[in-house]
């Protein structure tokens, strides 16, 4: 039986990569911060937190890193932990770039020290090309990122590159586009307009107030991104890989979908200049030619159809108000 050691467990893609790996017959072993205050909702959902090891870790204390490896002996690792709200990062630049930074470079140290030949996955974002110059984005595109949550996922992934050419490990980075899901934390864009348009129903706000719409991104499913991220693993090279739907669209036409789909009059969507970004990507899709052809993976799924999955998910669990 082969051990998957999955950091970042208890959040959307740790949860439905887990999923995946116990279907496949993994031992599961997951890292969170503290058995105190940790959201294990996500894995409840799914059903899957009692087939889980769960390990406590401080990913920026080497030493527990260490030690929790030689235990658990893991022959993979999906390093799936970061503070990934852009937003947030804005205004706590310097723990997301401490964090962010720092836990990939003990993972690799504590890989380098114990047993080179273990395999590492990196979650890298589409964040990290911010102004882009050419599309659609491959993996051979500039990067030039525009927030600090971006800055962190660019050192990131430098450093696992740099311990794959430097020290011949098997290090390899996805890098994915949006994507999203029911289990989707509820401070991000599409849910917070899901969540946004059935508190207008319920009677529990007036408006839904947002930023700019005018911008275009690339909106996948979790779900099925995580199947991308194992198959990254069960090469016999490491190499890294963009991961996307291929196409992008407007916010306000994912907003717009989401109201009419609801019946709700679009004048109760209000965009307030002070919740722009103080820098943001106007524009970026990507291109799976790569994974497509090398991982035979493949992703044709309209995000339309993704959101009326959303919206019914949303829906049936409304009530229950679950802290996501
Ligand atoms: P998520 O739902 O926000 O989950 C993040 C996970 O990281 C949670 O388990 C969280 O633990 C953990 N974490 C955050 N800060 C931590 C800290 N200081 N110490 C320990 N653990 C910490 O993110 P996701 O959507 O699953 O994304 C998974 C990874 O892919 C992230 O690295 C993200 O940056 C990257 N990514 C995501 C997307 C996307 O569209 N979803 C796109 C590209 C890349 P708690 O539950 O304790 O908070």
């Amino acid at each position: 039986m082969k051990t998957a050691l999955i950091t970042g467990v208890t959040g959307q893609d740790g949860a439905y990569l887990s999923k995946l790996l116990l279907s496949k017959g993994y031992r599961v072993i997951g890292l969170i911060r503290s058995f105190m205050g940790t959201n294990t909702v996500r894995l409840k959902y799914l059903k899957i937190l009692d087939q889980i090891e769960l390990y406590e870790c401080d990913l920026q204390d080497l030493s527990q890193v260490i030690k929790i490896i030689l235990e658990t002996k893991p022959q993979e690792i999906y390093n799936l932990a970061a503070q990934s709200s852009v937003s947030l990062s804005f205004q706590q630049p310097i723990g997301t770039l401490q964090f962010n930074i720092n836990s990939v470079l003990n993972i690799l140290e504590a890989i380098r020290l114990i047993n080179p030949s273990m395999k590492f996955y990196q979650a890298s974002s589409s964040e990290m090309f911010g102004k882009v110059e050419e599309l659609p984005i491959t993996e051979n595109s500039k990067f030039y990122p525009l927030s600090p949550y971006a800055i962190s996922k660019v050192a990131a992934h430098y450093i696992a590159i740099n311990y794959r050419d430097s020290y011949n490990l098997f290090t390899c980075c996805g890098i994915l586009f949006n994507h999203e899901s029911y289990l989707r934390g509820n401070h991000f864009f599409v849910k917070k307009v899901i969540r946004g348009a059935l508190d207008i129903i319920n009677g529990k706000r007036e408006h839904l107030e947002l930023g700019n719409l005018e911008l275009k991104r690339d909106f996948g499913s979790s779900e099925h991104y995580v199947e991308a991220m194992w198959k990254i693993l069960q090469r016999d090279t490491p190499d890294d890989f963009v991961i996307c739907s291929g196409r992008s669209v407007y916010l306000k036409e994912i907003v717009e979908y989401v109201f009419n789909r609801l019946d709700i009059p679009l004048n109760k969507i209000i965009t307030k200049q002070t919740l722009f970004r103080p820098t943001d990507i106007r524009d970026i899709y990507g291109s799976n030619e790569k994974a497509e052809r090398e991982l035979n993976w493949s992703y044709h799924i309209s995000f339309f159809d993704v959101l009326d999955q959303l919206i019914e998910e949303e829906k049936v669990n409304y009530s229950e108000d679950i802290k996501l």
